[in-house]
């Protein structure tokens, strides 16, 4: 008895200090994973943390040079499709840091697209930039969009490398947003393909990164074809064309009263005949149809005594012939909430610009100068709210492709009206600097917490992913319709030559009788 109860004593013994070295054993394994864990976390967030010094740093230091190309290209204030030495000018700036570049595409000599791929090159960020002007200069600050969007790519080189961050960054030169919208002629060949999220923003009068939408438009050439005549001496003889056109704007009137909230249908005349003592044989006019969706605009147009009724109706009461042809078509914007959160934390962490007195006189001078009201230089960081607005943007078609976000710095005061000369001149100097800049912090500290956050990529796109859920993208110009290309590139472009495109087939008839 008394040797079992010592060999079993013995046994207990030896087990209990085995399960004790396992245990031991145990807790050793798991405090060096979790301490593992711990390390790795911590390099991952200093990383980060360190990332983001590089690209506010860089941008910092290369300060002067961001303003100097964006005054350039505000001195070159190059209408759409023109930007020769705009485009000229960012695509030296991204090939001077090791940018791959791609240009002339959608057929347009002045678009271009940027590529930096380090490691894995995974995930792809698209940035979009802009740089086409007005008639009036460069009053939608388009000087200071491409020039910022093109410095935050580069910040964001320089941090991958320097951090070793895997992943693919897109610099998207989009030309003409305020004269064709560019950006649907590079959505319809298939340009943005491939990226997993877009990041923008545009120069405004706060620091603000909203999640409202905005209208989807369809811009329609209306031609009316009659037959000409004497107006005096054989009126009978003759069919009007500019019957036609009347006609169907007023049923178009009549249709106004008829559609949902907040749709629009706007049109102009742009010929409505040759001498009134002539039968017109020919007027045209255009017509701007907007709303919330693209399907809503479809229905408008092709439901019962919809717009396309209306535009038969003009031809079959003046016994004339009418096409119709889409011209232009923005998608509206898709809103990602998740993007706005992610922004207005980097706008916070990077902190916004401050002005000047000297600033502030410089906008009360406009104001009168222009006899405008116009208030302070907005250095807050706005909450973000809906604010579904009225108008479009070409933007809109990218945000179907992949998730947007999109944000606005203070480049002018409070009340400045966009497209304006007083807008024209605060994105011409240190005011609208300082936007760009605060922008290409922003842009460029968000695409790192994108490319190094796999949840926080994953949350912007399931939002994209839900609010997609049943929505059909599908371009809506018609294939073989081009923006109008200048015939030839100035001889000092460095760009590709003008393409061979083939004409547009011509219009059917409206008139179904016609067509079947
Ligand atoms: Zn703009
Ligand atoms: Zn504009």
């Amino acid at each position: 008895m008394k040797m079992k109860s010592y060999l079993m004593k013995k046994l207990e013994m030896k087990e209990i200090i085995m399960r004790r070295n396992l245990i031991g054993l145990r807790a050793v394994i798991i405090i060096a994973i979790l301490m593992i864990t711990v390390c790795l976390n911590a390099i991952a967030q200093v990383n980060v943390d360190d990332a983001k010094k590089t690209v506010i740093e860089w941008a910092d230091v290369n300060a002067e040079h961001i303003s100097d190309v964006s005054h350039q290209i505000w001195e070159f204030a190059e209408i759409g499709l023109t930007e020769f030495k705009s485009s000229d000018l960012l695509v030296s700036e991204l090939e001077k840091n090791g940018f791959t570049m791609d240009r002339g595409l959608a057929g347009m000599p002045t678009s271009f697209v940027g590529t930096y791929i380090h490691g894995s090159g995974n995930p792809v960020i698209g940035i979009l930039a802009e740089y086409d002007a007005l008639p009036n200069g460069h009053s939608c600050g388009h000087n200071l969009f491409g020039t910022a969007s093109v410095s935050s790519a580069i910040a964001l080189k320089e941090a991958m490398e320097k951090h070793n961050i895997d992943g693919t960054i897109k610099l998207f030169g989009t030309p003409t947003e305020d004269t064709h919208g560019g950006k649907v002629w590079m959505a319809r060949e298939g340009v943005f393909d491939g990226c997993d999220v877009f990041l923008s923003w545009h120069p405004g009068t706060k620091n603000d990164c909203n999640y409202g939408s905005n209208l989807a438009v369809q811009i329609l050439e209306i031609k009316y074809y009659g037959i000409s005549s004497h107006a005096g001496a054989a009126p009978e003889k003759g069919r009007s064309a500019l019957d036609g056109l009347t006609i169907s704007s007023i049923a178009m009137e009549f249709l106004r009263e008829h559609m949902i909230e907040p749709m629009r249908i706007q049109y102009i005349i742009t010929n409505g005949g040759q001498a009134p003592n002539s039968v017109p044989e020919f007027a045209q006019m255009r017509l701007v149809i907007r709303g919330p969706m693209m399907k809503d605009i479809d229905e408008l147009r092709s439901r019962e005594g919809g717009i396309d009724d209306c535009l038969r109706a003009g031809a079959l009461a003046s016994g004339t012939d009418v096409t119709m042809q889409v011209v232009g078509a923005f998608y509206n914007k898709m809103p990602n909430r998740t993007g706005s959160d992610l922004i207005i934390e980097n706008m916070n962490y990077v902190g916004s610009p401050t002005f000047t007195e000297e600033e502030n006189q410089f906008v009360q001078a406009l104001a009168e100068k222009y006899d405008i009201p116009l208030g302070k230089l907005d250095s807050s960081i706005h909450e973000p709210i809906d604010d579904t607005g009225k108008a479009s943007a070409d933007t809109g078609d990218v945000s179907y492709i992949a998730p947007l976000i999109s944000f606005n710095t203070t480049t002018e005061a409070l009340g400045t009206p966009g497209h304006s000369s007083a807008k024209n001149e605060q994105v011409g100097m240190s005011i609208g600097w300082k936007g760009a800049i605060f922008a290409t912090k922003v842009l460029a500290c968000a695409g790192l917490d994108l490319l190094t956050d796999e949840a926080r990529l994953a949350a912007v796109q399931k939002e994209f992913k839900d609010r997609m859920e049943g929505v059909d993208y599908h371009p809506v110009i018609p294939a073989d319709l081009w923006p109008p290309i200048p015939k030839e590139n100035p001889a000092d472009f460095k760009g590709p030559a003008v393409p061979n495109l083939p004409e547009p087939e011509k219009p059917e008839s409206l008139l179904y009788w016609k067509t079947n």
